[in-house]
């Protein structure tokens, strides 16, 4: 078992580096010891394979992925942490630790410089407050990655694997869907973390599809389709897109009658392949 898994032990070598856990970063570190060896057998990667994780922390899930993996490549924003992570991974000569935001960086030259062209997964206890931007920075620049294994809010998770047209689905789950598959793997407890959060987590699995499951004309106007339709989802389509994307109402309208649905459809009570037939219909070339 990992040391640092032991919550005397994290005190420890938190308060000899002088650091300060805070909310503002999503620093809630894992303490319970069968999650992180569970990811890492989850995440897909074998010992041919890459990884990078988003957010080591102190390394406790990273140590886990070096064991799997062939290399693995963890970025931290936290450059207090820079340090602990040297001395707890020291141990460990296939890991790459990147002091960067995984917001900012360029995942796609990242991959290019730190892989020698074999499959490269992704697995990280994501802090939340990026969660959102994080997922669809991957999946919209289409990093090169075989699978995205992430620990994320139970309430996210809900929202981002719901059925594209349920009442829980928002603009992520349409997003989410047309460029990956999304599994629930399993849940995690408050009390698993330390300092323990509010929330329910969840660790949830993403394999990016090969082809879409839509043909859409252009995928640009696709997203505003979705963004400017969930923006006000209790409104119909013809007002929200007139609002959000500038497409005049009888033109919604009359796009919709041609798919067979009334004016007063909202983006909510669509599928998938409905929202990418009427993006294509509202689509000027
Ligand atoms: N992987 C560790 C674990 O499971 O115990 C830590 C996970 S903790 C939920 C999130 C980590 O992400 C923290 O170490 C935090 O400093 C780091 N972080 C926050 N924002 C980041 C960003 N924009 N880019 C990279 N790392 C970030």
């Amino acid at each position: 078992m990992s040391r640092l898994t032991d919550p005397k032990y994290l005190k420890e070598i938190l308060f000899r580096h002088g650091i300060v856990l805070t909310k503002a970063r999503g620093q809630n570190f894992l303490v319970n010891p069968s999650v992180c060896p569970q990811m890492a057998d989850m995440c897909g990667a074998t010992e041919n394979d890459g990884v990078i994780e988003i957010g080591p922390g102190v390394g406790v899930l990273t140590e886990q992925l070096a064991k799997i993996s062939k290399k693995t490549v963890a970025i931290e924003l936290d450059s207090g942490l820079i340090p602990v992570l040297g001395e707890t991974l020291k141990d460990y000569d296939n890991v790459k630790v990147i002091h960067e935001d995984a917001l900012k960086i360029d995942l796609k030259q990242l991959i290019e410089d730190e892989f020698d062209g074999g499959d490269v997964y992704l697995c990280a206890n994501l802090p939340y407050y990026i969660t959102t931007p994080i997922i669809m920075k991957l999946l919209e620049d289409k990093i090169p990655l075989s699978a995205i294994t992430v620990m994320v809010q139970k309430e996210f998770a809900d929202r981002i694997c719901a059925k594209v047209g349920s009442r829980q689905s928002g603009a992520v789950t349409a997003a989410v869907a047309y460029y990956a598959e999304c599994e629930r793997l399993f849940r995690v407890s408050p009390g698993s973390f330390f300092p323990p959060p509010k929330v329910e987590s969840e660790v949830i699995r993403l394999i990016p599809h090969k082809n879409p499951p839509v043909d859409v004309k252009n995928e640009k106007h696709f997203f505003s389709v979705i963004k400017a339709g969930f923006a006000q989802r209790r409104k119909t389509l013809t007002n929200a897109l007139l609002s959000g994307a500038n497409i005049p109402k009888e033109t919604t309208a009359k796009a919709l009658e041609e798919m067979g649905l009334s004016s007063g459809a909202r983006i909510e009570e669509l599928s998938l392949s409905q929202i990418g037939e009427l993006s294509n219909l509202l689509y000027a070339e």
